[in-house]
């Protein structure tokens, strides 16, 4: 299907009273990272204009629409604070919010459009539609319903219903000119009428289909402003001809940039992890999911990339919108969850993990659990890894011998260094950070050992791992009973292997 921009982006003051929005997922599957987006951008512009942030259920398709996909959707949305003023568990006026409940509604107004003349019924079989289709792509046409029962007379129309065959009611698309809409992000949007096919809006069991359902609830939940995904830029006109056959006031529409993978196609779980769940388990923090949800579509300001959830409400425009977004890079998303993670305190941050419960190192002091974490904040990325680069301290994990050993170096060099620096870690004293440094500089100099010769066995030794945190740091938490016990594993580790 065409389409073209025209200049001349709408008066963006406007309609800024009385702002109601939605986002209205389908509850199918995992609850989406595209769904936090969308919700992401209403939630900002409405409490940014003082308005209404609606959350809508559009489980219309029965057979693919889970309760438990509602619930997750329930719930990933609260967890990222992107709580709604009227839906599916709360009061509001033109409620119910799912549109299971609604199904009674939508009949009606199908048929309010036959009598209107704007629809039509339409008998094909699902056996003649797929034939259509078949023979539409083998001549590489575009696919659409050619139209055929928009003939029918009303004779033949009752003759049909006297018998009882079923049908659908389908929009009935002008043959001729063009509709458009104006889009805040993209100006004029318009589309040739020959090439909008018409919809089926009522199925032949009198269930809504999406497009049906969606404009007439739209209408009577009075939102002010239709705030989706790129994708639907082509189902909006379908829309505007609703509108204008109901003769109802449209919405604002606006089209945000979809998500995408490396290779810009839409976003998609072969590629991407695509579930809120799984950033929630990886130990994302939501104020860093928002953050970087909101880069896809939108800029606070020249050359800033970190801003929270609030200050996007207030310094929310269209005008800093974006028509096409950038790859969903998880990479980026890594930094920017670190930058959050480096910006609490190790207090803030232990809390957190505690509270979300990410770590099963909750019987031990809160004090060392503190001290390891000045350790490891600067290094870490999300907060499901706080228990993988901590375990070490309390348990000593497998390694082989061969880990101990420096590059370049073999197993005997490698007994002979740790051999020799077995009286230098007995001799130390006062245990800390700076006695142990002090003694490991003093025990290379005097010894003529290569630092990294000597460090990467000990560090192994200690932690169990050639990348840890800090070395004479974590020699210090660990206690100097500890670390002989440790050392002296490994030189017989590495005694058995020369
Ligand atoms: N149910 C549609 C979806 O799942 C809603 C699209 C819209 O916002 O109109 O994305």
């Amino acid at each position: 299907m065409s389409f073209y921009f025209l200049q001349g982006i709408k008066d963006m003051s406007q309609k800024l009273q009385n702002v109601r929005v939605r986002s209205a997922p389908s509850p199918t599957g995992d609850p989406h990272v595209g769904t936090a987006y969308v919700s992401l951008f209403n939630y900002a512009f409405a409490k940014n204009a003082g308005g209404t942030f609606i959350l809508r259920i559009e489980d219309t398709d029965r057979s693919r629409s889970s309760k438990e996909s509602e619930e997750a959707i329930m719930r990933s949305l609260r967890w990222l604070g992107l709580e709604w003023d009227e839906g599916p568990d709360k009061e509001g006026d033109p409620g119910p919010y799912r549109q299971s409940e609604r199904f009674g509604i939508y009949s009606k107004y199908g048929q309010k459009l036959l009598e209107n003349g704007s629809a039509y019924r339409c008998f094909c079989t699902s056996e003649r539609l797929a034939a259509l289709r078949k023979t539409q792509q083998a001549q590489k046409r575009p696919t659409g319903y050619d139209g055929l029962c928009r003939a029918l007379g009303e004779d033949e129309i009752e003759q049909k219903m006297a018998q009882n065959e079923p049908y659908t009611i389908r929009l009935k698309v002008p043959a001729e000119g063009e509709t458009s809409y104006e889009d805040y992000i993209r100006g004029t949007i318009t589309f040739r009428n020959p090439e909008i096919d018409d919809q089926v809006l009522l199925k032949s069991d009198g269930f809504p289909t999406y497009h049906l359902a969606n404009v007439v609830d739209d209408h009577l939940m009075e939102i002010s402003h239709v705030i989706r995904a790129e994708e639907w830029i082509t189902s909006t006109p379908k829309h505007v001809l609703l509108y204008n056959a109901f003769g109802w006031e449209q919405p604002a529409f606006i089209h945000l940039p979809l998500l995408r993978n490396k290779d810009k196609s839409k976003i998609s779980k072969r590629k991407n992890p695509v579930s809120l769940d799984w950033y929630r388990e990886k130990g994302y923090l939501k104020e860093a999911l928002l953050n970087f949800l909101a880069l896809m579509g939108w800029s606070i300001g020249a050359e800033r990339e970190k801003f929270t959830l609030q200050e996007m409400v207030t310094h929310f425009s269209w005008e800093r919108a974006k028509k096409s977004g950038p790859v969903f890079d998880l990479q980026k998303l890594d930094w920017l969850n670190g930058e959050y993670i480096r910006a609490m305190s190790p207090d803030e941050l232990l809390d957190r993990i505690v509270e979300e419960g990410y770590t099963d190192y909750t019987d031990v002091p809160r004090r060392k659990l503190l001290s390891i974490m000045e350790l490891v904040q600067d290094r870490m990325k999300t907060l499901s890894e706080f228990d993988e680069s901590i375990g070490f301290f309390f348990a000593r994990e497998p390694y082989d011998a061969e880990t101990l050993i420096p590059k370049k170096k073999d197993a005997s060099f490698t007994a002979e260094v740790l051999e020799a620096l077995k009286d230098t870690l007995e001799g130390v004293e006062d245990w800390t950070t700076e006695s142990l440094e002090q003694a490991l500089q003093a025990f290379c100099e005097e010894g003529g050992w290569k630092r990294r010769d000597v460090y990467m066995p000990l560090r192994v030794a200690i932690t169990c791992r050639r990348v840890s945190t800090p070395l004479f740091e974590t020699m210090e938490i660990l206690g100097k009973k500890e670390c002989l016990v440790r050392f002296q594993e490994a030189v017989e580790k590495c005694e058995n292997k020369g």
